[in-house]
């Protein structure tokens, strides 16, 4: 079999309410490429949908649930991590005839965070461009250091919880986000066109069938991908009108009364996730050997791939699509061509790319785990 090319999306939705304009259509606008960073927040809160505890039969499937949810607490450690690293590099960090220099650190960290972090002359008098860079990141890992979660996991019950259907009443429950383990869609008879049409029980809305989640459920039924060289991996969905809609009253901004109240989702692919599984979730790749790890990472094609490239995982996929959500920074792949892969964060060093973030982290534990990373993504056992 061909390998994959893995790609991560997101889709900003936004929709036209069937219950408010009669004659439209509800359905999905195209992927929205000029969605705008907002400020990430802390204490964000998630959770897991049914279908990533259950098989397909409905049975109980304990190694999935427990693998997504390592996987998350795994980029929350990251991003403690991270933060922690950057503060501490960032203290070190001193100029030397223009060029940063780190002290107290080894030189396999310098040389580590300088591929991604670049070289920097300095701009303003003791302070660089490198140091900017890593206060702004630094943001985007604390807000991830702090989400709370998964919500309802004491009684095995996840979404249907009295804690998160409480945190769904609320106002900024759009700040939140569910994990599901495949689309959640019905037919259903779309009131405003008496047509039977797709309906995503997570973002409550209809959905056209040529859209990600209608593919992503066809693929996994047909147990093949449309397209092998180009699928979604993963989709990140926010409800545009829980962004939006507000009336100002008495100078105030205040909730609709009728807002859905509709937390972003994050959809992973089942039929990536059974890639996945035969790797055995790609959880324990660190107490291995380095080459034993990089055969149990993300699939995906060696032609293009850099080693580091196999080692992202479950871990850094829902890292990436975490920066997609409303509450954590709502940050968009912008260009298709350039969003992914090391090769594309190494030359371009974008820091508002949630792949470029996703691998910064990635960078660090492996340094901290003494597996020096190279400019080619090539990877060295120092253990
Ligand atoms: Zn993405």
């Amino acid at each position: 079999m061909r390998l994959i090319r893995l790609f991560l999306l997101s889709w900003a939705t936004g929709l036209v309410q069937s219950d408010a304009v009669d004659d439209q259509l509800q359905v999905e606008e195209d992927h929205n490429l000029t969605a705008r960073a907002v400020p990430p927040t802390n204490g964000v809160h998630w959770t897991i949908h049914s279908s990533c505890r259950t098989d397909d039969q409905g049975q109980p499937d304990n190694a999935m649930r427990d693998a997504i949810i390592q996987a998350v607490n795994d980029a929350k450690d990251r991003s403690k991590l991270t933060a922690d690293r950057l503060e501490k590099w960032k203290k070190d960090c001193h100029s030397d005839r223009g060029n940063f220099m780190i002290g107290g650190e080894n030189r396999i960290i310098k040389k580590a965070c300088q591929l991604l972090l670049g070289d920097s002359k300095v701009t303003t008098f003791g302070k660089t461009a490198f140091q900017d860079k890593v206060d702004a990141a630094k943001t985007w890992y604390d807000a991830v250091a702090q989400i709370v979660g998964p919500v309802g996991q004491a009684n095995n019950q996840f979404h249907v919880s009295q804690e998160w259907t409480a945190l769904s009443q609320k106002d900024d429950h759009w700040l939140n986000f569910i994990i599901y383990c495949g689309p959640d869609l019905v037919q259903r008879m779309n009131p405003s066109t008496m047509v039977n049409q797709l309906y995503d029980q997570g973002q409550l809305r209809f959905v056209r069938d040529d859209k990600v989640h209608a593919a992503m459920r066809r693929e996994y039924q047909a147990d093949a991908f449309d397209n092998e060289d180009q699928f979604a991996n993963a989709v990140t969905d926010h409800n545009k009108e829980e962004l939006s809609d507000f009336e100002t009253i008495d100078g105030k901004r205040v909730p609709l009364a009728d807002r859905k109240h509709v937390a972003a989702t994050i959809t992973l692919h089942r039929l990536m996730l059974k890639k996945f599984r035969d790797r055995n979730f790609n959880i324990k790749s660190w107490d291995g050997d380095l080459d034993s790890a990089l055969k149990m990472g993300a699939p995906g094609p060696t032609d293009t791939y850099a080693p580091i490239d196999h080692m992202v995982g479950l871990v850094g996929l829902l890292h990436h699509e975490m920066y997609h959500t409303p509450g954590l920074g709502m940050l968009s792949d912008k260009d298709q061509s350039i969003a992914y892969d090391w090769k594309n964060m190494e030359k371009n060093k974008d820091s508002e790319l949630p792949e470029y973030l996703m691998f910064l982290a990635l960078l660090v534990e492996l340094t901290d785990k003494k597996i020096q990373v190279h400019q080619d993504g090539t990877l060295s056992d120092r253990r």
